[in-house]
């Protein structure tokens, strides 16, 4: 095989276990969304046995000599030999992990969701106490699977965000730390701003359809997503052209809605604007959490919390809520 068919038999490869994570990604946002208690169990499987599919296709011996070859190759596009560079990165770190032991994460996880979830209803944290720690415990397994220098966090932390370690994360805090507490000590010392009108009563549909045209004048594209209620408010996309966001309505609380939605409706506008192109590759995905909490703490900090933003969007504001002002 030439260098370029070798490519299309990675990329084929790769598309197809992307639609396997993609079609449990759409069972896991209708866990968050809909589904009925009932259905907890037998949906915590459904999404294991596709996590365990999907590594076993990930982990298969011929897509490792494919990666072999067109590591070695020298006429690939500088976007082709990113991708496959990225994939064998990662190919090698899953070889590491068992099939048994991603299925046994996926439902530990699960499990701990649905505690969660219980736990936060009741105000419980007892109820989420042991399902958390059969987690850590997977999870400090996995960093030993997976091998690490100085500390375990080192070796999971590289899902999120490649190459960087705890030793980084903690002298980019230790720097930041004095100037935040003097930022908050100056805050705290000025003239409190009196913010009660955010906490008057808001009935649900009102502040749904704020928050749905605050969205659109963001630039959500509504024929490339939705947006649903959930428990705790999060972003999924299942390709480019489907991208879901979820909000949290509290009644008594305009912020949790309206932030909320500016927050994910900035993560959501980041999944829409990858190339379609690159769908199932590297280059068709976040590049890194931490470029991905950018673009929504953008939207829903520098831009949603400016003046000239509500200067801009105080007519609409008004428009929907003006009734519980005046009540
Ligand atoms: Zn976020």
């Amino acid at each position: 095989m030439n260098t370029s068919e070798l490519y299309k038999c990675y990329k084929t490869k790769m598309q197809k276990i992307a639609d396997v994570k993609y079609a449990s990604a759409v069972l896991q946002w209708d866990q968050e969304t809909y589904l009925p208690p009932k259905g907890n169990h037998y949906r915590g499987r459904q999404i294991a046995t596709l996590a365990e599919i999907a590594h076993e296709q990930f982990t298969d011996e011929h897509l490792g000599n494919i990666l072999t070859d067109l590591m070695a190759a020298d006429n690939l596009a500088v976007t082709e030999k990113r991708n496959v560079q990225l994939t064998f990165e990662d190919y090698n770190r899953n070889k590491k992990l068992s099939p048994e032991f991603v299925r046994k994460m996926s439902e530990a996880v699960n499990r701990s969701f649905h505690a969660w979830i219980e736990a936060r209803k009741k105000n419980s944290f007892e109820i989420f106490v042991q399902p958390l720690q059969q987690v850590i415990e997977l999870k400090k397994q996995e960093a030993d699977y997976l091998g690490y220098a100085d500390h375990p966090y080192n070796a999971l932390m590289n899902d999120y965000d490649k190459g960087l370690t705890v030793n980084i994360t903690d002298n980019i805090f230790k720097n930041l730390l004095p100037s935040l507490s003097e930022l908050i000590n100056t805050i705290k010392n000025k003239p409190q701003v009196n913010d009660d009108f955010l906490y008057l009563h808001y009935p649900k549909d009102d502040q749904w359809k704020f928050g749905t045209e605050l969205l659109s004048r963001i630039g959500f594209d509504w024929k490339a997503g939705r947006q649903d209620i959930s428990e705790h408010p999060f972003t999924i996309n299942f390709n480019n052209a489907d991208v879901r966001v979820t909000t949290r309505i509290d009644e008594n609380d305009l912020s949790n809605m309206t932030w909320s939605c500016l927050h994910e409706g900035g993560h959501a506008l980041y999944e829409q604007g990858l190339p379609a192109e690159q769908y199932g590759l590297p280059l068709g995905e976040y590049c890194s959490l931490s470029i991905h909490e950018s673009q929504s703490r953008l939207w829903e900090n520098c831009i949603g919390r400016s003046l000239p933003f509500w200067e801009h969007n105080f007519a609409l504001a008004k428009s929907f809520l003006i009734l519980s002002w005046l009540q």
